[in-house]
């Protein structure tokens, strides 16, 4: 038993009820109260629940149905929750008929460049800035990000364009501050299975920008952001940023098949990132073109003034001009599928 459904008629003491009976099986309830009916999920292991102590709960007169979900995760799921989830961020509503563009540097490199990036993006119609402050770099010698600084150069971009803004998370012990600055917390795909960092940010009460793992199967993906939810973070973002796959020509092989797949799956918001997903500037805007028409909610695009000095993935960034014609490029195509930009 994984979802009571309750009837319209039901009352707050009859929710009352059930979650204590669930409560002595030492499961917990996540509440969900729709238009026309409230919805409980049940939470932890509900191998526990008898047969006939299922069959005790169908029998209470406010409940109108019981279900098992037969999927691995279930808060994730779309049996939990059929309306697609809206996450508000300032206003701007990730998961409605509007596709958002979160753009910027792969990191926040200094103050000066960070702010010509957040205006131009800003400019050119993106509603989110972006830029890490702590880069998870393949090389140890490699840029490892401004930390602290980083953040606090963000927060002056936002201030200045009041785009809120998005960046990477990857240790436990920089959530307090990372919350103290950002709009939304980014999980990476190299973090993607790091389920101690997905139950911490499962505590916070932030939004979640979850990336889909190199090599991280669709189920997987799914199960990583059941982590975060069953913490109770329902705030639950999906980007899809290219797998691993044989070919090499392309830095990584973007699934963009994985979008109307998730739609069917979840009823979580999916962005989709163009610039790790195939690595190479030229490719960027076709796949976002392709992105917005399988469906993506957002995209999430690199952007840098001077590509060439880039500090990190330089080849895959947009200059400005060319980010402004990604822009002008999605608009008829989210027009022609009843949305905007
Ligand atoms: C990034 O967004 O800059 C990044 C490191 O992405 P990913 O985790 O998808 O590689
Ligand atoms: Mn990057």
């Amino acid at each position: 038993m994984d979802i009571i459904v309750l009837k319209p008629t039901a009352t707050e003491t009859d929710i009352e009820q059930i979650v204590e009976r669930l409560k002595k099986k030492g499961l917990k309830a996540h509440i969900s109260k729709g238009t026309e009916r409230t919805i409980i999920g049940v939470i932890g292991d509900t191998s526990r629940v008898s047969e006939d102590e299922e069959n005790a709960i169908r029998a209470i007169e406010a409940v109108e149905s019981v279900m098992r979900i037969i999927k691995p995760y279930k808060l994730a799921s779309r049996e939990f929750k059929r309306e697609p989830t809206i996450i508000n961020i300032r206003g701007k509503k990730i998961g409605s008929e509007r596709v958002h563009v979160i753009a910027g540097p792969c990191a926040v490199e200094n103050r000066e460049l960070m702010l010509q990036v957040a205006d131009a993006v800003k400019e050119a119609g993106a509603s989110f800035l972006r830029g890490g402050a702590f880069k998870p770099r393949t090389s140890p010698y490699s840029f490892q990000g401004l930390g602290e600084g980083g953040l606090k150069i963000l927060a002056e971009a936002r201030e200045r364009t009041g785009l809120p803004i998005v960046t990477e998370l990857m240790d436990p012990r920089d959530l307090e501050i990372v919350l103290q600055y950002t709009d939304v917390i980014q999980i990476g795909a190299r973090n993607m299975q790091n389920f101690r960092l997905l139950m911490e940010v499962g505590q916070a009460d932030k939004p979640v920008l979850l990336k889909r793992g190199l090599s991280a199967t669709i189920k997987e993906w799914l199960m990583a952001a059941e982590y975060i939810m069953s913490k109770g973070n329902h705030q639950v973002i999906l980007c899809e940023r290219g797998i691993r796959t044989f070919e090499t020509a392309t830095r990584n092989t973007l699934d963009l098949s994985a979008v109307p797949l998730l739609k069917q799956l979840t009823h979580l918001p999916v962005v989709v990132d163009p610039s790790h997903g195939v690595g190479k500037w030229d490719l960027v805007i076709p796949m976002a073109r392709a992105a917005v028409a399988a469906g993506a909610d957002g995209l999430m695009v690199e952007v840098h003034p001077r590509p060439e000095e880039a500090l990190s993935d330089g080849e895959q960034s947009l200059r400005p001009d060319a980010f402004r014609r990604l822009m002008e490029e999605i608009r008829p195509i989210a027009e022609a599928i009843g949305r905007s930009v």
